[in-house]
């Protein structure tokens, strides 16, 4: 059971998961609020004795990165598992028969849960969602996802291919692939008739961007992805989420104009409009060469829908800094963008 369920059905729970995200820290407030009512109902619970004992599990980013406090400090704790040990669940869940803590809080280099297929709640719904890569290699010095969702890893795109083909016969009419940055897909299977870079030929990286990792060389990229999800249903209409900026090659642009189906609606994080304050946030561009990028994707595609985040109040911005951040705003227009004010985590890379 999720922890979306009403509380007369969690009262009733055997088993209580609660999935948790840590990007940001009013998120894990709320868990720990969860927590506080659910250590409450297991008790109330255990004072009935012929009940069985409900057994509180928490999953995702914040197990992995609070696991001693949530056993220690949360007594009523009884299972914790990082974002890759979801197939360890039924293993973890024996373990705490036996009345112990199960942890399994691992980061895998290759786990996608591409062999999972997932159950889809609402069978009326004609949007769907398919997951096609996990992780991140991109350490900006704000963002703790690294360290709590791991390495950059695709799902084969033969699994892809195949979840995406059952969803149009089932009636789906839009899908959006989803992804820590959707568009650095890089399937290294031995898959070899789809295309995809030489070996030895590094990725397309967009002019004026960089990575603070060796470039990756080979592989399937997104272009060779979004190519073959396109073809599957020329009525179903694809979307893609959450992309990075330095992952938006010609060839990915092209298909974008090339194919109807295909949304010309595309989100750009830019995170702030300073190049100061991207070069400390290690985002690898400079404004210039963020603006030049807008300019190049609306060449190609004219009419495009432009949506991107921002976070003000990074360490050391001055008001100097916020102004660009606005100006960049109002000179790109964008349709729409999520704006945060920036919540400090421990395990990021400090900036005095
Ligand atoms: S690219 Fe996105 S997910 Fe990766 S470190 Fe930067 S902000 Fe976090």
């Amino acid at each position: 059971m999720s922890d979306t369920q009403g509380p007369s059905l969690l009262e009733d729970a055997d088993i209580v998961l609660v999935v948790t995200c840590a990007i940001r820290e009013g998120a894990e407030s709320k868990v720990w609020n969860k927590l506080q009512m659910l250590k409450g109902l297991k008790k109330k619970r255990a004072q009935n004795k012929c009940n069985t004992p409900m057994k509180i599990g928490v999953l995702g980013c914040m197990a992995e990165r609070l696991k001693h406090q949530l056993i220690e400090k949360e007594q009523a704790v009884d299972l914790v598992a990082g974002p890759d040990s979801y197939k360890d669940l039924p293993r973890l869940l024996a373990v705490t028969d036996n009345n112990q803590t199960a942890v399994n809080v691992l980061l895998s280099l290759d786990e996608t849960y591409a062999d999972i297929l997932p159950v889809r709640l609402n069978q009326d719904s004609v949007t769907a969602f398919v997951s096609i890569m996990r992780g991140c290699d991109n350490m900006c010095t704000y963002c703790i996802v690294p360290f709590t969702r791991g390495r950059e890893r695709s799902r084969p795109i033969d699994s892809i291919l195949e979840e995406v083909r059952l969803l149009s016969q089932q009636g789906v009419k839009e899908i959006t692939l989803l992804g820590q940055n959707v568009n650095s897909y890089r399937d290294l299977s031995n898959e070899t008739h789809y295309g995809g870079l030489p070996a030895d030929e590094e990725t397309h990286l967009v002019k004026g961007f960089r990575t603070v990792y060796k470039r990756k060389k080979g592989g399937l990229r997104f272009a060779d992805l979004l190519d073959q999800v396109s073809r599957v249903d020329p009525n179903m209409r694809v979307r893609f989420t959450s992309p990075h900026p330095k992952d938006f090659p010609d060839e990915v642009l092209q298909l974008i104009q090339e194919r109807a189906n295909i949304c010309r609606s595309l989100h750009l994080p830019a995170q702030s409009g300073s190049s100061a304050v991207l070069e400390r946030m290690r985002r690898g561009y400079t404004r210039e060469a963020y603006l030049d990028l807008v300019s190049h994707i609306r060449k190609w595609l004219p009419g495009v829908s432009l949506s991107s985040d921002f976070i003000c109040g990074f360490c050391g911005e001055t008001e100097q800094e916020y102004q660009e951040t606005l100006s960049l705003i109002e000179q790109v227009g964008y349709d729409m963008a999520y704006l945060f004010s920036y919540s400090m985590r421990e395990v990021r890379r400090k900036h005095s």
